[in-house]
């Protein structure tokens, strides 16, 4: 009753089981994140001991749930799922860690939004193994302590700044994954194309990863429109030309960039002259939390040049300027 993603069964769902990868192996891209969990996972397999807590961080799209799935797999042990904002009241969570058998993997999705009681109930059940437990009610009301049965936990999030301190130290393991390449992202692309058995060419698996944002999810979804148009414009191979139609049609921005992305660069250059200007004033102009800004939307504006992080504020740059179709120069000197 917990894994709130076993709810409905969506064609979207199926789709998605179909394309996640099951095993390290398969798992495209993220070197210096998969490399580590190898040696780590193996450590634990030979020790016979339970992983060590695993922190994974990172924008929405990049595989954190799948790499918790592909852990337990490696591991070869059993897989519950839950969320932060799901987890009420410390007795949610005390049903879910006495279910645990010896080794498994608890996720806990979103774990930066665990309510403070919760989370404080997470702290001996990580460090000791163990939880306290009301019993009874009214003047028999007593609490006792049991063990549980020693367990990894793996936590994801998008915003691990809101992470508290003492949460954040009891991950023995902390990977942040990083927005994949143009490269990686074609080749997870024909993959995804090879395992649904849709022909695909190589320029095509390009253009599709040129304009997914750096993320697996978002490439798996736009595959899965372009298909369509394949199937119903041409003769079901995604071609370049269709592939290009198909995301004109479908309005994707050239560079990937998401409506919050280009109402970023918009308002740098349309309110502040391109900037610089603080991350704080452009949350407030843009309506948007600023640790959500810098932690989910910059480091992909970053990373792709639009953005620039400078001593006196963010800038936008000449890219974002020609992307957004405005004159260049006039705004020197802001
Ligand atoms: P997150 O939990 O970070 O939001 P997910 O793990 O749900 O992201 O990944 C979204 C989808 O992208 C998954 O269904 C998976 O099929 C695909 N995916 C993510 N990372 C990879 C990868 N490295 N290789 C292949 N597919 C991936």
């Amino acid at each position: 009753s917990f894994d709130y993603r076993s709810e409905a069964s969506n064609p979207e769902k199926e789709y998605d089981k179909v394309l996640r990868p099951k095993l390290l192996n398969d798992f495209a891209g993220q070197p210096q994140v998969v490399e580590n969990l190898e040696i780590f996972v193996q450590a634990a397999v030979q020790r016979n001991e339970p992983l060590d807590h695993v922190l994974l961080h990172g924008p929405p799209g990049l595989g954190k749930t799948t790499l918790a799935n592909i852990i337990a797999n490696e591991l070869n042990v059993g897989f519950k799922v839950t969320s932060g904002p799901v987890l009420d009241k410390p007795g949610d969570l005390a049903g879910l860690l006495t279910n645990l058998s010896k080794g498994d993997v608890l996720f806990i999705d979103e774990i930066h939004r665990l309510s403070p009681v919760v989370e404080e109930y997470l702290y001996s059940a990580m460090e000791d193994y163990c939880i306290d437990i009301l019993i009874d009610s009214g003047a028999n009301a007593r609490t006792v302590q049991i063990s549980l049965n020693p367990f990894t936990l793996i936590g994801a999030t998008t915003r691990s700044g809101l992470l508290t301190a003492p949460l954040r130290a009891r991950f023995g393991i902390n990977s942040r994954l990083e927005y994949y390449n143009v490269e990686t992202l074609a080749s997870i692309i024909e993959r995804s194309a090879e395992l649904l058995d849709i022909p695909i060419q190589d320029e095509a698996a390009y253009e599709i990863s040129r304009r997914s944002r750096g993320t697996p999810r978002i490439a798996n979804s736009i595959l899965r429109r372009v298909r369509d148009f394949a199937q119903v414009k041409g003769d079901g191979t995604i071609t370049l030309a269709i592939t290009q139609h198909a995301l004109d049609a479908l309005n994707v921005d050239k560079y990937g960039l998401d409506e919050m992305d280009n109402r970023i660069l918009k308002a740098i250059i349309d309110k502040f002259k391109g900037g610089p200007v603080g991350l704080t004033t452009i949350a407030t102009a843009i309506g948007e939390n600023a640790g959500t800004l810098e932690e989910v939307y910059e480091p992909f504006l970053i990373q792709e040049g639009f953005l620039m992080r400078t001593p006196r504020g963010r800038k936008a740059t000449e890219k974002a300027f020609k992307h957004l179709g405005f004159e260049l120069g006039w705004q020197q000197g802001g």
